[in-house]
């Protein structure tokens, strides 16, 4: 345990480490959420600026939600890119292929994810003698 200073009302708070909100205000948040969620759903194809000023929630806060992977966009109208590679995505910080190569990159050393590559190229290479 840790004792932080709240990111929203700067509060100091008991954090388990990733929270960087206090309870009080992580019960706002929540709040938030379902709104501009429930927004979102209602109005599918609205843009950040309309998201934001209708429910009362900061722009910032919609785009944590999304990073964060709570809320997905519909209709495309607010697009994300990825972090890695800068390719359009609906939710979360990375795009698919950037979140499994991220994964495949966390759980092995560099080393082994070199083999794996040389792995896919050999199956590539003989798929295409099969033909
Ligand atoms: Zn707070
Ligand atoms: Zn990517």
């Amino acid at each position: 345990m840790e004792f932080r200073n709240c990111k929203e009302c700067g509060r100091v708070f008991q954090s388990n480490g990733y929270t960087k909100i206090c309870p009080r205000c992580q019960v706002d948040d929540e709040k938030n959420f379902v709104t501009v969620k429930e927004y979102i759903y209602d109005n599918p194809g609205v843009t950040m600026p309309e998201a934001s000023q209708e429910t009362g929630v900061s722009e910032d806060k919609i785009l944590r939600y999304l990073r964060e992977g709570r809320l997905e966009i519909i209709g495309h109208s607010m697009l994300l890119d990825c972090e890695r590679c800068g390719k359009s995505i609906t939710t979360g910080r990375f795009c698919k292929a950037c979140a499994q190569e991220i994964e495949r990159g966390l759980k092995g050393s560099f080393e082994r994810k070199e083999k794996t590559k040389e792995k896919e190229k050999m199956y590539i290479a003989e798929m295409k003698n099969k033909k």
